[in-house]
């Protein structure tokens, strides 16, 4: 599995990126609305935060 922000070979930590700053490049995109759905409804917004706390990230701490 390799990053999706530069390719990069997977750090376990930080799965499904590199390191912490690909995450937060990433986590950075996504509040920009410019991943997979721009859509500004609240309703999709939650629905977006909970798929991210299926990934790793919410499995973190
Ligand atoms: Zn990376």
């Amino acid at each position: 599995m390799s990053c999706p922000i530069c390719t990069a070979e997977t750090e376990r930590a930080y799965r499904p990126f590199c390191s912490r700053r690909c995450a937060d490049v990433d986590l950075a995109k996504w509040m920009n609305g410019s991943y997979a759905c721009a859509s500004t409804d609240p309703e999709d917004a939650e629905k977006a935060l909970e798929e991210l706390e299926k990934t790793d990230i919410g499995k973190q701490f």
